[in-house]
């Protein structure tokens, strides 16, 4: 059996995290190391290892998950002053969770630093 992942665990509560949205299948919760003052990361209950690993039948959770990211800018109100929406992939981009999970990153002006 493979290992849970961290947001597995946090959604299982294993691993406490303050949940603040959650639907049938997605959830999203705050950044424990935050890059900007808004920083959020909206993940499906299904574990998907990497963006590569999406299938046709994800069509519908990978739209559910930009549908929040628009929701949460809303309620954290950065729809307006802007935001980013980042998938990491793979060592390049430094992902660090093998679960995707959508960064939902704002409340400051940000730069374009790589
Ligand atoms: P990645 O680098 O894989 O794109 O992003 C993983 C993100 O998960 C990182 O920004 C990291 O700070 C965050 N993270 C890792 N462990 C935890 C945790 O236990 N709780 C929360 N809230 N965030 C976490």
């Amino acid at each position: 059996m493979e290992d849970k992942s961290i947001f597995e665990k946090i959604l299982s509560r294993e691993i406490s995290s303050n949940i603040i949205f959650e639907s049938d299948n997605v959830f999203a919760i705050h950044d424990i190391n935050p890059v900007a003052p808004i920083h959020i990361l909206i993940i499906p209950k299904k574990k998907i290892p990497t963006m590569n690993d999406i299938e046709d039948g994800d069509w519908k959770l990978i739209s559910e998950l930009v549908f929040t990211a628009k929701e949460l800018a809303k309620e954290y109100k950065i729809n307006d002053t802007g935001y980013r929406l980042i998938w990491n992939t793979n060592q390049d981009a430094l992902q660090t969770v093998f679960h995707i999970h959508l960064h939902l990153i704002g409340g400051k002006k940000l730069s374009w630093n790589f």
